[in-house]
Order: structure tokens, then sequence, then C-alpha cells
């Protein structure tokens, strides 16, 4: 046996870490009687306001439903047309295609792999039309209304640059930020930047609450608009409504979040800022050891802000490295090290491919990320042994 490294028991490549507090926290809202939205989600939407900063916050039950609600409350509509990254999960494009609406895809930067102002102008000036007044798709003619940037694994997107297009064509722009809390952007909290930010607490990411997510935006009558359509169309939430009077004003949603998830959310919230720090510090842990790597590309510290290292991604060059990406993916499972791929390009998916004809020839950079990404296992709750086994192994099988 030359297996230097392992495991006896399986290392997943995320879990959530979930604290004595944070299960009291629930215990407590389930004693109480009120286990639907009420004190707890307000005071979630309150804390998590003031730790990013932001004018309005809305708490909902899926970082989906936030992307759904937000492309509701811009009026999107099977007339219309938005842009979002080729590597995303499918949630970000999914949404768009809930209102009929054309999803027209960019490539990503080879570096970090996300949308950058090049792959967006890219895309605008070879996909799209502008008449001055309105971008509209040379495929189907149809308006584009919204842009959404995904800040990929915690890395922030250059919102200075994506704002300015944006102005320029008149679009909204939407962040997906499921894995970017908590991030920074020149000196900015990610959810202060674009018109509306959704972040996602499904287990995985870098706070949960079980299934959750919340809207961050500066626009007051949209953040109202998001509130009633998120509890059905109603005038009032649930919680403020005195007696038995309601009014439905809209046919609405039922993406409420519970008053059971945000107590979680409230104390994962408290710890989010330990959480980031873990992670970060194996972030840098495993840059340091892998650096030598021959033909692995690792990931670079956010020279724009803070990297809410959400994952941890390498790029695995078949032609240099010593082992390919896929027999390092099952090298690692026999070492029971788990790993994921962030993320399969939306194009290579049937619906996708079947629906809008997406070429993979239009997406280079997201092809070749497709043939060598792995992600490696990042999160706060892994131990000093469970770091060492991650680095042991992967030095073992490249070097
Ligand atoms: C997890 C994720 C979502 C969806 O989040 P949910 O809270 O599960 O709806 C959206 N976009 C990206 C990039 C994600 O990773």
């Amino acid at each position: 046996m030359n297996m230097l490294t392992s495991r006896k028991t399986f290392l997943p490549f995320a879990l959530p870490s979930i604290s004595e507090d944070a299960i009291e926290e629930v215990a407590q809202v389930l004693r109480s009687g009120w286990v639907t939205s009420g004190p707890k989600v307000k005071q979630f939407e309150m804390e998590f306001g003031d730790f990013v900063g932001s004018k309005e916050t809305i708490a909902v039950n899926s970082a989906t439903a936030g992307l759904h609600l937000a492309l509701e409350a811009i009026g999107l509509s099977s007339n219309d047309a938005a842009i979002t990254s080729s590597v995303t999960f499918t949630a970000t494009a999914e949404v768009i295609c809930y209102f009929g609406a054309e999803p027209i895809l960019t490539d990503i930067d080879p570096i970090h792999n996300i949308m950058s102002p090049e792959t967006l102008e890219t895309t605008i000036s070879s996909k799209c039309k502008w008449n001055g007044k309105e971008l509209t798709s040379k495929k189907t003619g149809k308006r584009i209304k919204a842009i959404l940037p995904v800040h990929l694994a915690g890395y922030t997107c250059d919102m200075e640059a994506i704002l300015d297009i944006a102005k320029k064509y008149n679009l909204y722009v939407i962040e997906d930020a499921a894995h970017a809390f908590p991030a920074v952007h020149k000196n900015k909290m990610i959810g202060t930047w674009g018109d509306f930010t959704v972040f996602s607490f499904y287990a995985t990411k870098g706070i949960t609450t079980g299934e959750g997510g919340m809207i961050t935006t500066h626009h007051k009558e949209f953040a109202d608009r998001i509130r009633r359509m998120r509890l059905h169309g109603i005038n009032r939430d649930a919680f403020n409504r005195p007696g038995w009077y309601y009014e439905v004003v809209d046919a609405g949603y039922k993406y409420n979040m519970t008053d059971i998830a945000a107590a979680l959310g409230v104390v994962q919230l408290k710890e989010s800022h330990g959480f980031w720090e873990r992670r970060t510090e194996i972030a840098k842990h495993y840059n340091v050891e892998f650096s030598g790597l021959k033909g692995v590309k690792l990931p670079k510290e956010d020279e724009n802000g803070i990297h809410s290292w959400h994952l941890y991604r390498i790029e695995v060059d078949p032609k240099m490295a010593k082992i390919g990406r896929d027999t390092l993916v099952e090298e690692l499972k026999e070492r029971n090290i788990g790993t994921s791929l962030h993320f399969i390009p939306i194009f290579e998916h049937p619906y996708y491919k079947k629906t809008f004809g997406f070429q993979r020839k239009e997406y280079p950079n997201a092809c070749q990320m497709y043939d060598k990404s792995v992600s490696l296992p990042l999160f706060a709750g892994m131990t000093k042994t469970d770091e060492k086994d991650v680095i042991d192994a992967v030095k073992e099988l490249l070097s």
C-alpha cells in the first residue's frame, strides 16, 4: 500500500457548522408557539442589513426565490431578455425562464471564471443590438432588461465597470451573491452595489438557515413589492396583521422565511466572521502548499476587495499536470476526500441546449474551465487533520 493518506471517514467538500447556541436559538422558537414568519425573521433582516450596510433587506426561503422576486419586481416579461454568466448554478438562469424571457450567456474570464466587463461587452457587441435607447437580443429581438453577475466562489465581479455598462444600456443589475457572503468589493460590501443583491443560506453556503435567502436593495418601492410578493401578494405581512382583515393586491408567491430558519440565521450571522476567518486560513494554507504543483492553477486573492472563500477551486491542466482532473477526483474519492465542480456550464445542460440552442464554441473559456476545474473541501468546520489530509493527498497525487 502506497496510500499515504487514507482517511477512515469521508470528508465532504462542504458541511454546515451548527453551534449549540444555534440549536438553542432554534429550540426557543420551537417552544415559543410562533414558528413561521415573525419576530425572528424581522430580527434577522435587520441584523443582516446592518452587517452588509444595505437599506432594504428582505428574507425569503431561498436565493432562487430571491432572484425570481427581483426579476418580478423590475417587471421582466416574455418580451424581455437578461444576461448572465455561462458558469453558474441553474438557479440564476432558470429564474429568467420562469417569465418566458430569454437568458443570454456571457463567456467567463479565464482567470477567475466570472463575468468580466470584457466578456460582458463582447456579449453585448456580438449577441445584442443597441439603437441608442434599447438593447435587444439579435436572436429574438427581445429587450434586454437586466444583467445578473455571479460572484463565483466569492471572488467579486468588477461592479463599478458592470454598473457603468448597465447604466449605458439602461439595464438593472441583480447580483447573484450566493457565494459572496461575506465579501467586500472596493471597500463596499457585496450587498450594497447593484440594484439588487441576492444571498443564499443553503446548507453549503457561507452561512445557512437550512434553506433560505436574502435580497438587499436600495430601491424602497421594489423592496415593498418584493415584501408583498413573497407572501401571496398580501398588502401587510402576517406579523403586522391586526385582526382578521387583509387585502390581496397581487397574485403573489409563497416565498417567506420561517422563524425557525431565521433563528438559525441570527446565530450563524453572529458566527459568520469566525467561519470566514477559518475558511480564509485554509485557503491560504492550500495556496502555499500547492504553489509548486506543476500544471495546477490556484485561485487568487481578491485584489479588488475581500474574498469570501466560499469555494476553493483549482484547475488541473491535463497536458502539464501529473494526472488529469478526472483521475484526481477519482483518486481523492479513493482516499475518502470529496470534491465538487462549480459549475457544469449552463449551455451544457439538455434543457438550455434544446430550448435556446446554445453552442459550446461560443464559450471557449467556460469549456476550458469545465475540463479542468475541481473544488476541494473548504468549510469552517474542517479540522487541522482534515486540512492536512487534503493537502497531503493532493500533493501526493500531483507532485
Ligand atoms: C446555491 C446557489 C444558488 C441557489 O441558492 P438557493 O438558496 O439554493 O436557491 C444560486 N446561485 C448560485 C451561484 C448558487 O451557488
